[in-house]
């Protein structure tokens, strides 16, 4: 990342919204909020490349109800190899932010009437990557003698030729293997 990428980065405290207006009506009652932001850290571990889409904000009798369809692109690293990239997800949020906190739901609006975001998406965009995910389906990977990225280019330990002793002990490795 260049130091002009890093300035672009917005704080996670504008994920943090003021209800105030929402409490001060009854039940039922609700706004939606259109939501676009460009890269922001939400947290140490979990950058958002963008986050667009609709959030819907409902009073009810035990707080306020977050609903969402929100599409971003989080930070990752490619499991093959290793390289940090933006992974496509969409999250759907559907998660009550209780008055007064409650042991039931891990989220609360505070006293001063805000509700904040950043840790409910962090959550979320935690569990929408994959367990291994791939900068591209056809990764090639690192080269596991030299560390050579064989995306970049390749490196010349494949050319080296096997040693015949070698060739016959991994062929012995496969038959043990099928055996399995
Ligand atoms: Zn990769
Ligand atoms: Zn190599």
């Amino acid at each position: 990342m260049t130091k002009s990428e890093a300035q672009h980065f917005v704080h996670a405290r504008v994920l943090r919204i003021n209800v105030g207006f929402l409490l001060a009506q009854g039940v039922g009652y609700y706004r939606v909020a259109e939501i676009d932001l460009p890269r922001v850290r939400l947290a140490e571990d979990v950058t958002l490349d963008f986050l667009r889409g609709d959030l819907r904000l409902s009073r009810n009798s035990r707080g306020i109800l977050v609903q969402g369809h929100l599409e971003t692109h989080v930070l990752t690293e490619c499991v093959r190899c290793l390289t940090p990239f933006y992974y496509p997800v969409h999250l759907l949020l559907e998660e009550l932010f209780s008055i007064p906190p409650h042991d039931d739901t891990p989220y609360a609006v505070d006293e001063a009437g805000n509700l904040d975001l950043a840790p409910l998406l962090r959550e979320e965009a935690i569990l929408a990557l994959p367990m291994s995910a791939l900068c591209r389906p056809d990764c090639a990977g690192l080269c596991p003698q030299c560390g050579q990225n064989l995306n970049e280019g390749h490196c010349h330990c494949q050319t080296e030729e096997i040693d015949p002793r070698f060739a016959i002990l991994a062929q012995l490795h496969l038959e043990d293997r099928s055996e399995e």
